[in-house]
């Protein structure tokens, strides 16, 4: 079986990157989707070790695992909530809830026996949740009538924080200077104020605020160069199962898209894409622009010829062949070899399923 490992020293190194990068703000870390995959409970475990005091998630669910693990961190629940069963839960739980309208704060202020936390959530620019900017004053007269809610921070979420430079992102961070203001005036202390990822924190310094919401970087795989000294925290290894010699001309894998050019020796692996492995997210974006966008990176793809491959003792082995459901084959005629041996995959744990055995080790 497929397992994924994950080196806590280089996750911690990772956080270090991050606070370092933030300065004096504070970084929350984000840990929704099972931790981007790395294991919610365990992540959360060793951030609270290391001096964290507030993660976030993005569904109740995630945030019921935390509790229930009772891992000594506050719980920041960015998704908005409205209905009574979920916001009771909430209370119950001492999170700290995100608040998008009068009447969600309403429902959470009744049914709260004690005071519960809570961050206003705006929306600048995405369109999903959070009140809309003109909303703030309405918001914070709202807020300091109900005796049961603290507010405890303010934030919004970028759009489309991708590369610097980028003129919808600055108009989120003015509409957000805008309603912490307000929010001033009208008397809430914000408290934490964040608007800034992972790339907003690291493209745009100016946003920073007094709190930052990271989640990627603690994986330490960024989409840009890397002046950070992030490291990567986790790969997928796998025993070969067996390793054959084929002669000049035959095929490997399905759809016969390989056939080698001379004796070569395969080593077979027990990994495909029903572990998640080199699957990506599909294209959900059609557009004129976006398919022309498309067409340029596949142009670029046909010039860097870009090809899979593992590590096995040290050496990269290409993959060869189409990658199956459960089996790759690659390419290890220049690396002794047999079965049982440890090869290693870069990966993206998001995509590796829950099935493979998550393990957490120090630095050798
Ligand atoms: C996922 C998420 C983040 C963290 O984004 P990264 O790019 O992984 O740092 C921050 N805020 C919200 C609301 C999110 O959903």
């Amino acid at each position: 079986m497929p397992t994924l490992r994950i080196n806590t020293t280089a996750l911690l190194h990772n956080l270090k990157a991050l606070q370092a990068a933030a300065g004096d703000a504070q970084v929350i870390p984000v840990l929704k989707a099972n931790a981007y995959g790395l294991g919610a409970v365990r992540v959360a475990a060793l951030l609270a070790q290391a001096g964290v005091r507030l993660v976030a998630v993005s569904r109740l669910e995630e945030a019921e695992e935390l509790a229930a693990a009772r891992v000594p961190l506050e719980v920041l629940l960015m998704t908005p909530y409205h209905t009574e069963s979920a916001l009771q839960k909430i209370a119950a739980l001492g999170l700290t809830a995100a608040i998008e309208s009068v009447e969600q704060a309403q429902t959470l202020n009744a049914l709260a026996q004690g005071s519960v936390k809570v961050h206003l959530k705006f929306d600048t620019g995405m369109g999903r949740f959070g009140f809309l900017p003109p909303q703030a004053k309405q918001a914070a007269e709202a807020v300091l009538a109900l005796k049961n809610l603290r507010v405890t921070g303010v934030f919004s979420h970028l759009s489309n924080c991708f590369r610097p430079g980028e003129k919808s992102v600055l108009c989120q961070a003015e509409a957000f200077d805008g309603v912490v203001n307000t929010l001033r005036e009208n008397g809430v202390e914000p408290g934490l104020t964040h608007l800034a990822n992972t790339n907003g924190l690291l493209l745009y310094p100016g946003l920073r605020h007094n709190a930052v919401r990271s989640g990627s970087a603690l994986l330490g795989r960024l989409a840009y160069a890397d002046r950070w000294g992030f490291r990567p925290v986790c790969e997928l290894q796998a025993e070969i199962c067996g390793v054959r010699t084929l002669p000049a001309g035959h095929t490997i894998g399905y759809a016969n898209t390989y056939i080698t050019k001379q004796k070569t020796r395969v080593a077979v692996v027990p990994v495909g894409y029903a572990d998640g492995i080199f699957t990506e997210k599909s294209r959900d974006t059609f557009r004129f622009f976006d398919l022309l966008r498309y067409l340029y990176h596949d142009a670029l793809l046909l010039l860097k010829k870009p090809r899979l491959a593992g590590v096995l003792h040290g050496r990269r082995v290409p993959v060869v062949g189409r990658v199956g459901l459960t089996n790759l084959s690659l390419d290890v005629t220049n690396v002794d070899c047999a079965p049982g041996d440890t090869v290693s995959f870069y990966v993206n744990p998001l995509l590796v399923r829950e099935t493979a055995a998550r393990v957490y080790a120090e630095d050798a």
